[in-house]
């Protein structure tokens, strides 16, 4: 079976300090440095061993994992793995990258976010630029406060063309139709983003074909749900896969509602679901695509 797994170790910490960061950030001592890398590497070498599913793994670290040689080695691994059929992680892009020659191109993707204020604007776009040279695949996205439209919009304008730049909403965050608008300029898939989606009840593909991994091998459903369905490494978890319905009221973050089967976002992201890619013919749509829109005052 296709199997995707969203694997989130101990690692906490970050070389950046944005204001906005959504985690509580930590400095990691050297025992939880090494607890991570200890973790990391069980869960690659579980990975390896897996011969009956085609496994597809995002990395959503708490903090930023490519500054440790373990993630940057784990995603080089990953993609070289039979049986893997995407390996991606969520990066500041704040590390050198040309470590990425070593991997597998058709199979690792990154996932990269332009944080102003932390790194200056040329830095980052001219990796973004070297990544793009060397055939990597990724996408680069801004947070959608009021302060960054300028950033997006430059950055937009300065990538190579066929980079998607996504727009995240700001947390607790909500916008008028005119910044909407604004938004929605920059990237046309931001109607996604604007609110929360209502999921109570609803199909979603998590517990079935796509788990979330902690460095114990806990396993649940998504990040967000904290009933566990088992272990990884037991493989307790097996026999809890199935569909169910989502028990939250919302689903406010990309990496979960993207799994919603009632959004056509395994459409519109074909071939790109985990590295936030959409599919040719997508990405460069002028307006907004016709959304179904679920008001967070609606029922479910
Ligand atoms: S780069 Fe990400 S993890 Fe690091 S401080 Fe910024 S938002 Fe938080
Ligand atoms: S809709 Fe979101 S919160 Fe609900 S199960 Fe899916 S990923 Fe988790």
């Amino acid at each position: 079976m296709d199997l995707t797994l969203l694997y989130r170790g101990p690692l906490a910490s970050c070389d950046y300090d944005c204001p906005y960061c959504p985690f509580a950030k930590r400095r990691d001592s050297r025992d939880q440095l090494r607890a991570d890398r200890a973790a990391l590497d069980r869960f690659t070498a579980w990975v390896h061993e897996q011969r009956d599913d085609r496994i597809s793994v995002l990395f959503t670290p708490w903090g930023e994992g490519l500054v440790r040689s373990w993630y940057r080695r784990a995603l080089v691994e990953l993609s070289r793995a039979p049986g893997v059929g995407r390996v991606a992680i969520q990066t500041n892009l704040s590390c050198r990258t040309e470590w990425l020659g070593e991997a597998d191109r058709d199979t690792v993707a990154l996932w990269c976010t332009y944080h102003p204020g932390q790194t200056p604007y040329q830095r980052f776009l001219g990796k973004t630029r070297d990544l793009a040279a060397a055939g990597i695949r990724f996408s680069v996205g801004v947070v959608g406060l009021p302060g960054h439209l300028e950033h997006a919009r430059r950055l937009r304008a300065d990538l190579p063309e066929h980079i998607y730049l996504w727009i995240n909403a700001a947390e607790d965050h909500s916008y008028t139709d005119a910044e909407a608008a604004d938004w929605t300029a920059v990237d046309p898939l931001f109607p996604f983003s604007r609110d929360p989606h209502h999921s109570l009840g609803r199909a979603c593909r998590t517990g079935a074909s796509v788990l979330s991994v902690d460095g114990d091998g806990t396993v649940h459903r998504c990040h967000f749900v904290k009933e566990p369905l088992g272990n990884l490494y037991d493989g307790s978890y097996r026999e809890a896969l199935r569909p169910r319905p989502c028990p939250r009221t919302l689903c406010d973050c990309h990496i979960g509602y993207v799994h919603l089967e009632t959004l056509p976002l395994y459409d519109v992201f074909a071939g790109g679901v985990l590295e936030r890619i959409p599919a040719p013919g997508i990405r460069h749509e002028p307006v907004a695509l016709p959304l179904p829109k679920f008001p967070i005052a609606s029922g479910t």
